[in-house]
């Protein structure tokens, strides 16, 4: 089994400001990247700013490569500027910003042409895990991006966000999650047991420094999506520290 290093994401989404970014980036720094890979995902415009070597990601890019598409950012643009990762169809985008699966396929296409690493979200509503749809929820989603993707050796990376635990203080239970990480490890064996073994599976919903833990020692979880406690200094580092 090859060994998948620990990802832990900040996903600050309209939050933050350059101060947030300077505190940080310094706090990032003293972490052992030989033991965890910190990616920090502010809003556009602080994507410019010098980090010192800490890695950078998008939270969603163009469809586009460039053109009359007012207010869109491209994937060229982002490398541009130094980041490595692109936060694809977050449920807030899906369900506020009408991303379709075919939607968020094309912008992980994008993503990928640019040279950059994709974070594909998915997850369930609350109703869907309630009628026992989850796992054809999370298969429709995955293999939507799948089966279009030109070759299985591009680095992706898969967050699993079950919808009702995003910013609601309510985290799935380590149990819940890895039974879901686990069908998407099968899934994407499905197309190659290489990428099975080397895409990382995050886990989105309410992470916390005391709930981390717990969810990072499962064996197909490699390491959190992380909103509300990302604007948290202290408590993101520790989180980080848990992966
Ligand atoms: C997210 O927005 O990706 C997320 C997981 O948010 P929170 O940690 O606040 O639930």
């Amino acid at each position: 089994m090859a060994i998948r290093l620990p990802l832990v994401v900040a996903n600050w989404k309209l939050n933050g400001d350059r101060q947030l970014l300077t505190e940080m980036v310094q706090s990032i720094k003293e972490l052992d990247a030989e033991k965890v890979e910190t990616v920090l995902c502010p809003p556009y415009v602080y994507l410019n700013e010098n980090t010192d070597g800490v890695k950078k990601g998008a939270q969603s890019v163009a469809i586009q490569e460039s053109g009359a598409f007012t207010g869109e950012i491209s994937g060229r643009m982002l490398r541009d500027v130094g980041c490595q990762y692109v936060i694809v169809g977050h449920s807030e985008r899906r369900a506020m910003f009408g991303e379709s699966n075919d939607t968020v396929a094309k912008k992980v296409l994008a993503t990928l042409a640019a040279g950059l690493i994709p974070i594909l979200c998915v997850g369930e509503t609350d109703e869907q895990r309630e009628a026992g749809e989850t796992i054809a929820v999370i298969t429709e989603q995955v293999k939507s991006v799948l089966d279009v993707l030109p070759n299985y050796s591009d680095s992706i990376v898969i967050a699993y966000e079950p919808v009702w635990a995003i910013g609601t203080g309510k985290t799935a239970t380590s149990e819940q999650a890895e039974e879901v990480h686990l069908a998407i490890r099968k899934i994407l064996a499905g197309y190659s047991q290489e990428l099975a073994d080397l895409t990382r599976i995050l886990y989105g919903g309410s992470v916390k420094p005391d709930n981390s833990e717990e969810l990072f020692s499962k064996e197909n979880i490699d390491g959190g999506l992380i909103g509300g406690a990302s604007l948290d200094v202290e408590a993101f580092t520790n989180i980080c520290k848990n992966a």
